[in-house]
């Protein structure tokens, strides 16, 4: 796979991210031969990638329905899980150090060796309902960034992986084409690549080891890889029908 593949599955891969401003090009232009030069690891790729959108609350549409069917956070889904945190979830997430100067600032008495708990319970006790929401409000946004950056750490390394299998795939159908190895071969075998139900979509395991002259095989076959982010399967060659 060349450069020229990699570049081509940058793009394609890319233009899907949304964010409430555009997103630069040129920022992504910049990044391009960087992320060239490092894609022998999907952690080095997707860290170039993070690094050129490090500020801007950019999103990957195409994440969301793989998030939820894998068990993964989305930016949607930490969103709500961190607004259904109660005040006192929110201060429990904070270190000791920092409740007791909360406590300082707010003039609520601490007890002698005070735990987490203990402090929890001083400011909550301290503090009326309204009031409480307005005190953990920039903590809450803190715990929120903070989970958004982990998600989008996990997003690029995905993106990355993406991009890699895009590029493959492209040089892949280059290779099958070649007129040949129709020739020689001109039968197309689909390999399913996933092994759970959950890596199993079922537009490509439906597919499995299923043979067909190479004709067919492009009408048939679901051009790879399929909208499922981590669709792992491949199209291996075959002799004619016996
Ligand atoms: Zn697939």
């Amino acid at each position: 796979m060349t450069d020229t593949h990699l570049e081509f599955a940058y793009w394609s891969v890319v233009k899907d991210l949304e964010a409430p401003a555009d997103i630069p090009v040129s920022r992504l232009n910049a990044a391009l031969p960087e992320f060239l030069g490092s894609t022998g690891t999907s952690a080095k790729a997707g860290a170039v990638i993070y690094n050129c959108l490090s500020d801007i609350a950019w999103d990957w549409p195409a994440w969301n329905s793989f998030a939820v069917k894998v068990g993964y956070d989305s930016l949607q889904s930490i969103a709500t899980s961190i607004a259904k945190m109660r005040p006192a979830e929110i201060l429990k997430s904070l270190p000791v150090a920092e409740l007791k100067q909360l406590c300082l600032t707010r003039n609520v008495e601490q007890v002698p060796r005070a735990t987490k708990d203990s402090l929890v319970a001083a400011l909550l006790k301290a503090t009326g309902k309204d009031a409480i929401q307005d005190m953990v409000l920039p903590f809450r946004r803190n715990l929120q960034e903070a989970q958004n950056q982990k998600c989008r750490k996990q997003m690029c390394f995905h993106m990355a992986s993406r991009i890699l299998n895009v590029a493959y795939n492209i040089h892949r159908y280059e290779q099958l084409n070649d007129p040949e190895l129709l020739t020689l071969r001109p039968c197309w075998r689909f390999v399913w690549g996933g092994s759970t139900d959950i890596d199993a979509p079922k537009s490509c395991r439906k597919f499995n080891n299923k043979t067909l002259p190479h004709y067919e095989a492009k009408q048939v076959f679901p051009s790879l890889p399929c909208g499922y982010l981590k669709c792992g399967c491949h199209i291996a060659v075959e002799g004619g029908h016996s």
